[in-house]
């Protein structure tokens, strides 16, 4: 399987992951044009997607999608609850596959399983994706690493790992206290500590790869992050891969 993260962060995030003649994109939460640029970075071009799962219809993972599902007429996958939420950026036309959760779906070459998470969204979802050898999990926008959570991450070859802030940048910075409270909630994000100790712990079972995501702009650093991490992996960091995806730029596609 190949995998680039696209783009990751508040201001929008998508990824890319492929087997084969299989192309997909989880999550679409840059413009069209935009998506078309990042895709074309890592020499991919646009028309050769064949579907798009999104996990939830927050901003920064759909603001692309109508566009998109409209162009390619590829399927879209979603929760029931997740189209619900973001009705008003499709226009009949799209093909959208729903999805139950937990259920496991084929997409192509490749299958894909989505499993709940708690974040202030109508009926969100991650990814585990899988091609019969490897398996590549998404773990981002989430308040708590829940036992379900921790459970699909198991032998996952690469997580895709939220770290999304760092407690001291957060609480000592210039946010207003709700906004705070609501990214440090269960149903907020993941703050590096939270994700440091959940890579520790799938290091234990065998995870070499993680690539920290949806890092925020005001109240992380990449160097924080990764620090934090190495920090948390202790004695396993040797063997361990650690990338950082970022807003502006397509990581490298990783051959997982
Ligand atoms: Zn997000
Ligand atoms: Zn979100």
């Amino acid at each position: 399987m190949q995998v680039s993260v696209l783009a990751s962060g508040s201001t929008g995030n998508a990824i890319y992951v492929q087997k084969g003649a299989t192309r997909l994109l989880i999550d679409a939460g840059l413009s069209g044009k935009e998506i078309t640029k990042r895709l074309s970075e890592i020499g991919v071009e646009l028309k050769k997607l064949n579907g798009i799962l999104v996990s939830h219809e927050h901003h920064d993972h759909v603001g692309g999608v109508g566009v998109l599902a409209r162009k390619l007429r590829c399927p879209v996958w979603m929760t029931r609850g997740t189209f619900e939420a973001a009705r008003r950026r499709f226009k009949g036309r799209e093909r959208i596959r729903f999805i139950e959760n937990d259920a496991t779906f084929a997409v192509g070459d490749l299958s894909a399983r989505a499993f709940s998470i708690s974040h202030d969204a109508a009926d969100p979802v991650n990814f585990v994706i899988e091609d019969g050898e490897t398996q590549v999990a998404v773990a981002t926008d989430m308040g708590k690493v829940t036992p379900l959570v921790f459970e699909r991450l198991q032998g996952a070859d690469m997580v895709i790992m939220e770290s999304n802030y760092d407690r001291d940048l957060l609480m000592n910075g210039p946010y207003p206290w709700h906004l705070k409270q609501r990214i440090s909630s269960t149903h907020g994000h993941l703050a590096n500590s939270d994700s440091a100790e959940t890579l520790a712990r799938l290091a234990e079972q065998g995870l070499r790869h993680a690539v920290l995501a949806h890092l925020s702009q005001e109240n992380n650093r990449p160097d924080i992050a990764r620090a934090t991490c190495e920090r948390g992996l202790n004695g396993k960091r040797r063997h361990f891969q650690i990338d950082v995806a970022a807003p502006d730029r397509p990581t490298p596609v990783f051959v997982v």
